[in-house]
């Protein structure tokens, strides 16, 4: 948006942290505290992978422990605001490019959510945080790969044990990979059962390698929020 617009757009829809709902200047994406408070939740991937088993992908990026500031501006991310995809996406950018040659991507793309909620709400969960990382990365994005079925059940109503099965609900949608290099993104990685699910799908239709990153992780052994990770 041109900045005089967004000036403008600012005197009766006043610009706000998406972590704290604090009004902040039209020109910022988070307040200073938050940044302050976000800078405290940082974790590394192998934060998350040390207490895991092997997995289909080559390597992966995250920023936040999933809890606190973290939280809400997942929360938020959800409700499609863009505030806080913008600033992860783009912290999280500098963390791809310590596991990844960003010119060796070939694109972008993210976890999808069904067709019905596609429309309805406009966006995935994921979609805002994969364009704004893909944008600072300088690398193209797809979103018509992987498709989710439309279910009864949500995920975060599962326990652990039932995730891998409810993650066959996602399926490949798209052509030939033959060679391409993916970065796949979603919001919070939790066991990772839907990341390894839609990382074997494209690595069986012909992908040469899968990357993912995700803005949280939820460690075990540090304060995670309870009960409401979508994935
Ligand atoms: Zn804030």
């Amino acid at each position: 948006m041109i900045p005089l617009l967004k000036r403008l757009l600012d005197i009766p829809y006043p610009n706000r942290c998406d972590c704290c709902y604090a009004r902040i200047p039209h020109d910022r994406l988070l307040c200073d505290a938050c940044i302050a408070a976000l800078d405290k939740e940082r974790i590394t991937y192998s934060d998350w992978a040390a207490e895991q088993s092997a997995q289909p992908w080559e390597n992966g990026s995250v920023l936040f422990s999933y809890r606190d500031t973290a939280r809400n501006g997942i929360i938020s991310m959800k409700e499609g605001e863009r505030g806080f995809a913008q600033y992860a996406g783009a912290q999280l950018a500098e963390v791809v490019k310590t596991v990844c040659e960003p010119d060796a991507i070939s694109f972008v793309t993210w976890v999808p959510v069904t067709r019905r909620r596609r429309l309805s709400q406009g966006y995935a969960h994921a979609e805002n945080l994969g364009k704004a990382l893909a944008k600072t990365l300088g690398i193209p994005t797809r979103r018509d790969l992987l498709t989710e079925q439309q279910g009864a059940l949500r995920q975060h109503d599962l326990p652990a044990d039932a995730r891998s099965v409810y993650a066959q609900r996602f399926r490949y949608s798209g052509g030939a990979l033959d060679g391409k290099r993916i970065l796949l993104v979603d919001d919070v990685l939790t066991t990772g059962s839907t990341l390894r699910r839609c990382t074997n799908l494209l690595l069986e239709a012909g992908a040469e390698s899968v990357s993912i990153a995700a803005a949280c992780a939820r460690v075990l052994g540090k304060k995670d929020a309870d009960h409401d990770a979508e994935r």
